[in-house]
């Protein structure tokens, strides 16, 4: 029986949970210091149908740092911004097949050939939101992001202040962008205000508050509001599909047909479009920066509950 009923819903949050609660695999992150110390024991997950109803497992409480996901949610703002194109222009809706802060992938294209959702064309694509200074920009970010979620949203410091104190990396990464001509002279400014995006506090039915809102062509199926343009929605979905799980997308999408984004803070989301979004939380990742049991959990549940788009019944 694979429709979405409330039995079958909860039948297969609490399967995949108990299924993967005492999996010992992977490890936090650990390159930006103040991750590692994150409890490794957070596990929840948050099913949110385009109905607007939410079911819940585990810890749907805690907070841990929105990391990667949240380049999903700035390339809607850019695409709201600007439309679709112009992200295709400046650095592409291609798979780099490298690890999300590759340095080899700018330099095989000069910056071109990637996609919004590695480190960057992420730091790219938010030096392309509008506004009259980084205090504007950065609250348009975080807007959006609230309206997605539809809550408040807070920066959790201790990441931030732990990232901003070792984001060389980034910082080349963006130097790089720009002298290659994809950001403009606020190359630095654009990589502060990434390391905040990605600093923000989200637990588990945030996200998938926020996975949900994608599932329902742009609006929050809890608050009622449109938040992102409709039509804007399949290109954010498509770049999700081949780009939200790093150099492991490919396997993720064979296995499960879904748009999905992780973060190395171990919140994995996942867009069933039409039907349900689906987060799950877990620090540990694997070899590629994804949560193991975010992965296994999210593929068990949206098969039981015949969420691939590809499977015709
Ligand atoms: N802030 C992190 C970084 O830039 C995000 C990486 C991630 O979640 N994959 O390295």
């Amino acid at each position: 029986e694979l429709s979405l009923t409330q039995e079958n819903i909860e039948g297969a949050l609490k399967a995949a949970y108990d299924k993967y609660k005492n999996i010992d695999e992977g490890a936090n992150a650990d390159y930006i210091p103040a991750l590692a110390k994150v409890d490794s024991d957070i596990y929840g997950i948050a099913l949110v149908t385009t109905d607007g109803k939410l079911y819940t497992v585990g810890d749907i409480s805690s907070e841990v740092s929105i990391q990667s996901i949240s380049k999903v949610y700035t390339m809607a703002l850019v695409m709201d911004q600007d439309g679709t194109e112009e992200l295709v222009t400046n650095m592409g809706v291609d798979a780099t097949g490298q690890v999300f802060n590759s340095i080899v992938a700018i330099e095989q294209y000069q910056g071109a050939e990637m996609n919004p959702l590695v480190n960057a064309g992420a730091i790219t694509t938010t030096s392309l939101v509008d506004g009259k200074d980084g205090d504007e920009i950065w609250g348009k970010i975080l807007t959006k992001y609230e309206q997605f979620a539809g809550r408040k949203l807070t920066v959790l410091n201790d990441i931030y202040e732990s990232e901003a104190a070792t984001n060389q990396r980034n910082q080349a990464i963006a130097s790089l962008m720009h002298a290659y001509g994809h950001i403009d002279n606020n190359f630095l400014r654009a990589t502060d205000i990434y390391t905040r995006q990605c600093s923000v506090g989200v637990n588990a039915k945030d996200l998938g508050v926020m996975a949900a809102t994608l599932a329902n062509g742009g609006k929050n199926p809890v608050t009622g509001k449109q938040v992102t343009k409709t039509e804007n929605v399949p290109e954010i979905l498509a770049v999700m599909a081949t780009a939200g799980l790093y150099d492991d997308a490919g396997k993720w999408l064979y296995k499960t047909g879904l748009p999905a984004k992780s973060g190395v803070g171990g919140g994995i989301v996942a867009v069933s479009p039409g039907k349900f979004g689906i987060a799950v939380i877990s620090p540990p990742l694997d070899a590629a920066g994804n949560s193991v049991r975010a992965q296994k959990a999210i593929a068990d549940i949206s098969n039981a509950l015949g969420g691939n788009p590809y499977q015709v019944t």
